[in-house]
């Protein structure tokens, strides 16, 4: 079984290195197992209650999670799940959808800076900039010219915000094409969740290659020191939720968040 620190660095993209998602096991689980994934999971959301609660009582800093993945790679149920950790008041979940007309009448990144978490926030993006050099480039919704330019300036933005006291972190769930099968059937065949799917989705899993490549390219031009990649596999839910509830509390500890000082109240005050 790998230990926090270990699967921390397991996953993260090295800066510089290639990602090819054809050759990850997206079934990989480290040594883990359903049933002793239960107290590792418990463990860090434990850790992760209380690194927010001194996070947000301190109000210095944020964290952005970015998470990306390709249609019923578990986005929103790894929100559900893992930031179930946190006090709501201190965490705020963006989505980003197809684009309004104001957004489109803006650069890129317009919509996304608007987002970013406050001071003291974790900042939650379901989806983000990065649909400009995903969606966008496989349904050639700009020319290459314009998104080909993207990754640098992700990279300036990402940096922009880390040295503003942002901490980034970017999550990519990795699934394979039959994992994504089972789940649009499961989908569409639990009335409780056939709201989530539509017929536009088997368009979308018809050009699978092509959103490989874009990930290939996006996750190996754009994990930095500032702002990594993590690819997780993530056909099993639990352990998709061991390894991101792992990586964002190995992330905070790091940040050793401590609760205020306030300076000027007496020692040994006894309120009548
Ligand atoms: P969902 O995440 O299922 O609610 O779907 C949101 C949809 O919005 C997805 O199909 C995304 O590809 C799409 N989307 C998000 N950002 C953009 C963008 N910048 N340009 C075009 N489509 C986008
Ligand atoms: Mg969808």
């Amino acid at each position: 079984m790998t230990g926090p620190t270990a699967l921390r660095d397991a996953l993260r993209v090295t800066p510089g290195s290639r990602v090819r998602l054809a050759r990850l096991d997206a079934g990989a689980t480290f040594g883990h197992d359903k049933a002793s994934a239960q107290p590792v999971i418990a463990r860090q959301m434990g850790r992760l209650a209380t690194l927010q609660d001194k996070f947000w009582a301190e109000a210095k800093r944020s964290v952005l999670v970015v998470l990306q993945g390709i249609d019923a790679a578990g986005k929103d149920g790894t929100i559900q799940k893992v930031m179930e950790a946190f006090n709501p008041q201190g965490c705020v979940v963006s989505a980003f959808k197809v684009p309004t007309a104001e957004e489109l009448a803006h650069d890129f990144l317009w919509r996304i800076h608007r987002r970013v978490p406050r001071k003291g926030e974790i900042g939650i993006f379901n989806r983000s900039h990065y649909e400009d050099v995903l969606v966008v480039r496989v349904h050639q919704l700009v020319p290459r010219r314009v998104w080909s330019a993207r990754y640098d300036q992700i990279n300036d933005f990402e940096r922009t915000l880390a040295a503003n006291g942002t901490t980034i972190v970017k999550v990519f769930l990795a699934i394979d094409r039959d994992e994504q099968r089972k789940r649009f059937q499961a989908r569409y065949d639990d009335p409780t969740k056939r709201w989530k799917f539509s017929m536009g989705d088997l368009e979308e899993r018809a050009r699978w290659d092509d959103y490989q490549a874009a990930f290939d390219e996006a996750l190996t031009k754009t994990s930095t020191d500032v702002a990594p990649w993590y690819v997780i596999p993530a056909n099993r839910k639990w352990f998709r939720n061991l390894a991101v509830a792992t990586i964002l509390a190995e992330t905070m500890s790091e940040l050793r968040p401590a609760y205020p000082r306030p300076p000027d109240l007496p020692v040994d005050l006894v309120i009548e």
